[in-house]
């Protein structure tokens, strides 16, 4: 009887398989042991494997507002930032504002106009959101400081608002070619000015329903997402404990909060 040579590739192969079926047996061993470990330490401490996260949003608004769509036109910045290990005392790099626009039925309004080039500021309104200056209706300001109205002069056919205290504060700057309206309750029946006092006393927010989210524009009430998380207000807020109390009222009534130098976030503390 002769033995049937095998040949040298099939012997490797034969070879390569036992390896790796043993390696495979090697691995499921060694799994089942670390799991038989990691168990018996959770058991040791008492603990319970850890359960995904639950995240807790009640969608709070409306789905038949007259609002149809927001867009941020730009996601500002703050000139100095704590969260980024930069300190109070100077600023670093010039502060933007987060502009916001808000269209619905017959109103075309932006919050905030940020940027103080006229270009630069028709240019973002037609990069984000395809319409030209002259389509803005209104322009709302949330409060008194000038990052947060050095557009306004490029929308001289819309109307400027702003609670009364703000606008009497622009108006008396002379800066203005045209006054700024004082308004108070509500914008185009849809759109609720809220007292968000802290950073400043006379800072307001707005908001309003859009796909059946509550939306927050809180102007500098909420400097940035960081700050949000702390309650803590920016360097130059003139009521800390208060800009605290406003944080809160606005995370009781928002699912997405807009603050006055980030990109919008959605508010899963309440
Ligand atoms: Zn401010």
């Amino acid at each position: 009887m002769t033995a049937t040579p095998q040949s040298p590739d099939s012997s490797k192969s034969s070879a390569t398989q036992f390896e790796l079926s043993n390696r495979a047996a090697f691995l499921r061993r060694l799994s089942v042991g670390i799991l038989a470990v990691a168990a018996g330490i959770l058991h040791a401490v008492g603990a319970e494997p850890a359960a995904e996260p639950k995240l807790s949003v009640r969608w709070k608004g409306r789905t038949n507002s007259r609002v149809k769509r927001w867009d941020v036109l730009t996601i500002g910045n703050l000139s100095r930032n704590r969260y980024w290990g930069e300190g109070d005392a100077k600023g670093v790099r010039s502060a933007i504002c987060t502009c916001t626009v808000i269209q619905g039925e017959g109103s075309c309004l932006i919050v905030d106009p940020s940027l103080s080039n006229a270009e630069d500021m028709a240019k973002e309104l037609d990069r984000r959101t395809g319409l030209k200056p002259r389509d803005i209706t209104a322009v709302f300001v949330t409060h008194e400081h000038a990052d947060h109205w050095c557009g306004l002069s490029h929308f001289p056919e819309a109307k400027w608002l702003g609670v009364p205290d703000v606008a009497a504060v622009l108006n008396k700057t002379s800066k203005l070619p045209k006054a700024v309206e004082a308004t108070t309750g509500r914008l185009f029946g849809t759109i609720d000015i809220l007292p968000t006092p802290g950073h400043t006393l006379n800072q307001h927010s707005l908001r309003f329903d859009c796909d059946g989210l509550s939306v927050v524009i809180a102007g500098d009430a909420v400097p940035t997402r960081d700050f949000w998380r702390e309650r803590r207000g920016y360097y130059n807020c003139a009521d800390f404990e208060l800009s605290a109390r406003s944080m809160d009222k606005i995370a009781g009534l928002a699912n997405i909060v807009v603050p006055g130098h980030d990109n919008y976030f959605l508010n899963v503390s309440s």
